[in-house]
């Protein structure tokens, strides 16, 4: 069957060259039962290697079945080992975690033998040395002697002519290694048994043929016992037959396509069943892996997040609050094209949108700030008068560094204005501590959202949140400030009666439209113009800044029909001309702040207030309309302006006037809306929804709209938290390729027995990659499903995070996880190579 010629055997080393083996000559047959002897190095081994074909030879020829093997390829020589071969080793090369029956099925599997044929198989061989009842254990709990059994069994199943041993007994008792010697004396009746043994005595009884071998010459080859065995040359089947086997080996076909798509399917299958075998016998082992997948799935999620989330480089930019003073991330301003108002269905359809949260129909009031805590959010400060009566303008009162808290303690000779509010309020200022509340409309709530009291309607109504409803009823001053608005830093008051409390915790307050609209409406001074500020001599009107216009609800009509002027009564009142007509009656008022510039004009009629501070007088005013393209209208009426102590607090450019009047030139509606999303993140899906809701509306991003230069601190900011990122990202790789290369070492054992008992490599890194990838699947599921429910649970840092994270992130996150999974595997499986190869 087998025969060597002249064969030689080296090993290389840097430093030298080891003969394993020198002009070996030897044949075998079938029926024989070979002990191969020698001391520890003497070549045993490489002898065994070289016949099974695991290693070969360097000189010399091996014939198999007459046929020379000098042709072989690597495809041939694994052919022949899967084949011929049936191998015992003297570590049995089970896999321990794998049941005794799994063990003799998984070898069958890797010859190409069906699941149920090999079941079949396993269950008559394990019957025939001994080990029926078994098939259930787990090979790692079966004795020495029960371990090689299997192995033999495993050996015999898949019906070689050949069966190789090496030192099967040497881990064995003496009385477990006899009895593993009769068995393979008793199977080389119908095989060729070699076996390595170094304890020739065991099994001299039993074997009928002696080799030994020194340092790789063999010096003794006798054939003994042959009184015991009769005939075993005579039952030599026809080389023929097997001739032809080995001219099949020999001469393969090289493979077609159809050919290697099947051997390809083959493998896959293969592959799968020992990656599941693996799992479900070794789920600790599996569990450690998915830790591991888990711990790197998590951290990539959350850096990958950093990096995707940080492409936008608008929190880089330097916010210009000229346009929009509130630079609330998540409002969006929506204005129709042809310029109308918004109106209630507006609304609701807005809020229908996903992600929108409300709606305010007045957006340009959502610039202006308000105060409503006295020292929390404002303080006030007074003037200071001397004794000799000079005064002295407001002074902070908490301002530590201005001597004035020492100068009025009692021992100089200041006085603390503080309570003689009246004879200095001119002096009175109003300091503003924080401008971080802005104005909402009461569009945004609805009445479900209070738990007392009614919705405000009038323009000195508010509903806020207090912990104690009784709040509903009473009054509280609201301090206005529109810097933008209104082109100046002066501010508007109101005593606001508190109508509804809130059910939700919030610092905001909401107002009426009405109020809304008002504080308002110059933001659109193009509908508008008010002259005044009249030159008699000139005939004309010098006034050149914006006023405001305003009316109350609470003071007096300012129209009050019985008064009526008439033209004399009003010359005999007041000494103005009022050639160009004065109208019918309709008043203005402006604060005395308003006199400082009518003073310098020194046209009008004034008198001083009885604290010589406060200046009174009259003037004319004209209010004109504007058409939509800004110009002028005939439409316009003609007011006397008084300038009094009743608007005093107002600052210098507030022009009240009648509702009635006021309602004739500022329409009290928006043309301007305010959407409020859930997330800053989710701005251009809204915007895009809004547009496409109605091919009317436009839709911005306040915030956005108001980003001018890069603010350097925070580019560098972004830059770190990308390159920490980035430096977290590139670990993981280092870490996962080195970590799980490691834990993927403690299944190269596994491995190496797959690859023994004929697995190929190829088949042997699949089982890898499959296991690998499926841990790495599960976990990418885990960890996005695990994500998602920890924000729908309510965790706001999740649900923020979450709101950046597209389809494309997550598809992101996937690949750079298959493929720090791919890369890792394919390093293990070049490390699994290398020390296949080297063993
Ligand atoms: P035995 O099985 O009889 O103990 P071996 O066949 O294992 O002996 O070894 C024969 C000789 O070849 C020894 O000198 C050993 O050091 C050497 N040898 C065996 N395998 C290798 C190898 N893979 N690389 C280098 N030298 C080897
Ligand atoms: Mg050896």
């Amino acid at each position: 069957m087998i025969r060597l010629e002249n064969i030689y055997k080296y090993y290389y080393s840097e430093s030298s060259v080891t003969q394993a083996l020198r002009n070996v000559n030897l044949e075998f047959s079938k029926g024989e039962f070979v002990a191969i002897t020698g001391e520890s190095g003497s070549g045993k081994t490489t002898l065994l290697n070289v016949i099974s074909g695991i290693d070969t030879y360097d000189e010399g020829e091996m014939y198999v079945n007459g046929q020379p093997t000098f042709q072989y390829d690597d495809d041939d020589w694994e052919a022949y080992r899967r084949n011929k071969i049936g191998f015992v080793f003297q570590n049995y090369n089970l896999i321990g975690h794998y049941t005794v029956l799994d063990n003799m099925i998984s070898a069958l599997l890797i010859l190409g033998v069906g699941e149920k044929k090999a079941e079949k198989k396993a269950l008559k061989y394990l019957e025939k040395v001994g080990l029926k009842g078994f098939e259930k254990s787990r090979a790692s709990k079966l004795s020495s002697g029960q371990k090689q059994r299997l192995a033999i069994a495993r050996a015999l199943a898949k019906e070689t002519d050949i069966i190789m041993a090496d030192e099967p007994t040497g881990n064995l008792d003496s009385e477990t290694g006899l009895q593993i010697i009769k068995l393979l004396a008793e199977l080389s009746k119908e095989k060729l048994v070699i076996m390595v043994t170094h304890n020739y005595e065991q099994a001299q009884d039993y074997v009928t043929r002696k080799v030994k071998i020194h340092d790789g010459e063999i010096v003794l080859d006798v054939a003994v016992n042959t009184d015991k065995r009769i005939n075993y040359k005579a039952e030599q089947p026809s080389d023929d037959k097997n001739a032809d086997a080995g001219e099949k080996l020999g001469n393969q076909p090289k493979n077609t396509q159809v050919d290697l798509n099947q051997k390809r399917k083959e493998e896959n299958s293969i592959a799968r069943y020992f990656a599941w075998k693996n799992f479900s016998t070794q789920k600790l082992r599996g569990l450690l892996f998915i830790v591991f997948f888990m711990v790197v799935s998590t951290a990539s999620f959350l850096f990958l997040g950093q990096i995707y989330s940080n492409i936008d480089d608008s929190s880089t930019k330097k916010y210009d609050d000229s346009v929009y003073y509130n630079g609330d991330k998540t409002r969006i301003s929506v204005r129709k094209k042809d310029g109308t108002s918004f109106n209630k269905s507006d609304i609701e359809k807005l809020n229908k949108i996903k992600y929108v949260k409300n709606t305010d129909i007045c957006d340009k009031a959502d610039d202006i700030n308000y105060y409503c805590e006295e020292g929390k959010d404002y303080k006030y400060s007074y003037g200071a008068v001397e004794s000799d009566g000079s005064s002295y303008g407001a002074l902070d009162p908490d301002d530590s560094s201005s001597s004035y808290s020492i100068r009025t303690q009692s021992e100089n000779n200041w006085t603390f204005a503080k309570g003689i509010k009246k004879a200095v309020k001119q002096d009175m200022n109003v300091n503003f501590i924080k401008k971080n509340k802005f104005m909402r409309s009461v569009s945004c709530i609805t009445k479900s959202d209070l738990v007392k009291g009614s919705l405000p309607k009038k323009n000195n109504e508010v509903v806020v949140y207090s912990k104690d409803s009784s709040v509903v009823g009473t009054t509280k001053r609201f301090y206005f400030t529109a810097k933008n608005i209104w082109g100046m830093d002066g501010y508007y008051y109101e005593d606001m009666k508190i109508t509804g409390c809130l059910k939700e915790e919030t610092e905001q307050a909401y107002f009426a439209e009405s109020l809304c609209n008002m504080l308002s409406s110059s933001a659109d001074g193009a509908k508008f113009k008010i002259d005044f500020m009249y030159d008699t001599k000139t005939d004309s009107y010098q006034g050149s800044y914006k006023l405001i216009p305003i009316y109350s609800e609470t003071r007096d009509n300012l129209y009050d029909s019985s008064a009526d002027m008439t033209e004399d009564e009003d010359t005999k009142d007041r000494d103005y001309d009022y050639r160009n007509g004065v109208p019918s009656g309709e008043k203005a008022r402006a604060s005395c702040n308003t006199q400082v510039t009518l003073n310098n004009l020194g046209t009008y009629d004034e008198t001083y207030d009885e604290d010589a501070t406060a200046m009174m007088g009259t003037d004319r005013l004209t209010i004109t309309k504007k058409d939509k393209n800004g110009e002028l209208t005939g439409e316009s009426d003609k007011l006397v302006l008084e300038v009094t102590k009743e608007v005093t607090d107002y600052s210098d450019r507030f022009i009240e006037i009648s509702k009635h009047l006021y309602y004739k030139y500022f329409k009290n509606e928006s043309n301007q809306a305010a959407v409020y999303i859930s997330n800053y993140a989710k701005t251009d899906k809204v915007i895009k929804s809004i547009e496409k809701l109605d091919k009317n509306y436009e839709a911005v991003s306040a915030y956005r709209m108001s980003l001018g230069e890069y603010n350097d601190e925070k580019v560098s900011e972004r830059l770190v938290t990308l390159g920490i990122a980035l430096g977290v990202l590139v670990m993981l790789i280092i870490l996962e390729i080195f970590i799980l290369r490691s834990l993927m070492k403690i299944k190269i054992k596994d491995y190496f027995v797959l690859k023994f008992i004929g697995m190929k490599l190829n088949t042997i890194n699949k089982i890898s990659i499959m296991e690998m990838f499926s841990y790495c699947a599960v976990t990418i599921v885990f960890v996005i499903v695990a994500a998602n429910i920890i924000a729908l649970c309510g965790s706001r840092v999740m649900i923020d995070m979450l709101a950046y994270y597209t389809i494309p992130f997550y598809l992101i996150f996937i690949v750079y996880n298959l493929i720090l999974c791919g890369v890792t595997v394919k390093a293990f499986n070049k490390l699994l190579v290398q020390r296949m190869i080297k063993n």
